[in-house]
């Protein structure tokens, strides 16, 4: 199993850095889990089309994790062969086929010149959208899934994926702070992917909007704790917030290795771990 950070930015933009996604492979299954700014540019990079994904997993649907979905539905559509009968599969929280509906509007123009323009596309992208709940649990290609719950308040619902090959186990948190479901989630997996912030810098900067965002999310800190308290092996830390200039991760290891013992991956965009090596 391979595990991917394709963005590592946040909603804060960075010429360095592209929004919240990440991927996670193994055995020809590819999941991507959200879909945030520059998510194709970065899904390329590392080596992937999207025709190549077997689905896209939605942790919550605040912009800055979904704000380039549209640009999946539309590049796994128009880049699949003629004769492709694979709709796109979307798990997400309730809301999710919403979503997927407004953005179906949003693109009815370009579905409509595609169609017209092209004789061997003859119908719009086609696809499987399923809301989850925590305690869900589905197949993906090779993959298991489960839904756990996540504390993102007011983002409700919001969850975690816990997927698994077989071999090993990642459990993909996205936002949120510290709770009880998160923590039953991790127990016995191998690898933990939390979306993070730096409560010290954070608070240095005066305005209203930046300082609100310190109540939902996990500081460095915790997300180390919570990895620690579960035993897990790999804590892989995304979505930082402010983002450290490049080269600048070290420093955010520094404060995760204060409260984790284990292989800690902070990184560039595209930065990826094989949890088989
Ligand atoms: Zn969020
Ligand atoms: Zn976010």
């Amino acid at each position: 199993m391979k595990i991917t950070l394709l963005g590592t930015g946040s909603p804060i933009p960075d010429p360095n850095r592209a929004g919240p996604s990440s991927l996670v492979s193994s055995d020809g299954s590819v999941l991507l889990i959200d879909a945030g700014r520059g998510v194709v540019t970065r899904l390329v990079g590392a080596g992937y089309f999207p025709p190549m994904l077997t689905g896209v997993l939605l942790t919550h649907l605040h912009s800055d994790h979904i704000c380039d979905l549209n640009d999946i539905i539309t590049s796994y559509w128009i880049m699949s062969a003629p004769d492709a009968d694979t709709p796109l599969s979307i798990w997400g929280p309730p809301g999710t086929i919403k979503l997927v509906q407004h953005i179906l509007e949003m693109l009815e123009a370009d579905i409509h010149y595609r169609i017209t323009h092209h004789d061997d596309l003859n119908a719009a992208p086609r696809l499987n959208v399923v809301e989850v709940a925590p305690g869900d649990v589905f197949t993906v290609g090779t993959l298991s899934v489960k839904v756990g719950e996540t504390d993102h308040r007011p983002v409700h619902p919001s969850v975690a994926f816990r997927i698994s090959d077989g071999v090993h186990d990642v459990v993909m948190a996205g936002d949120g702070v510290p709770c009880d479901s998160l923590d039953e989630l991790l127990v016995g997996a191998d690898a933990y992917v939390q979306t993070v912030l730096r409560e010290d810098i954070v608070k240095m900067v005066p305005l209203a909007r930046l300082q609100d965002i310190l109540d939902y999310h996990s500081t460095v800190e915790q997300a180390a704790q919570t990895a620690q308290r579960a035993g897990i092996k790999h804590l892989i830390l995304t979505h930082y917030v402010p983002a450290p200039p490049p080269g600048g991760e070290a420093e955010w290891a520094a404060v995760a290795k204060e409260h984790f013992s284990g292989n800690l991956v902070v990184g560039p965009d595209l930065t990826s771990i094989d949890l088989n090596a």
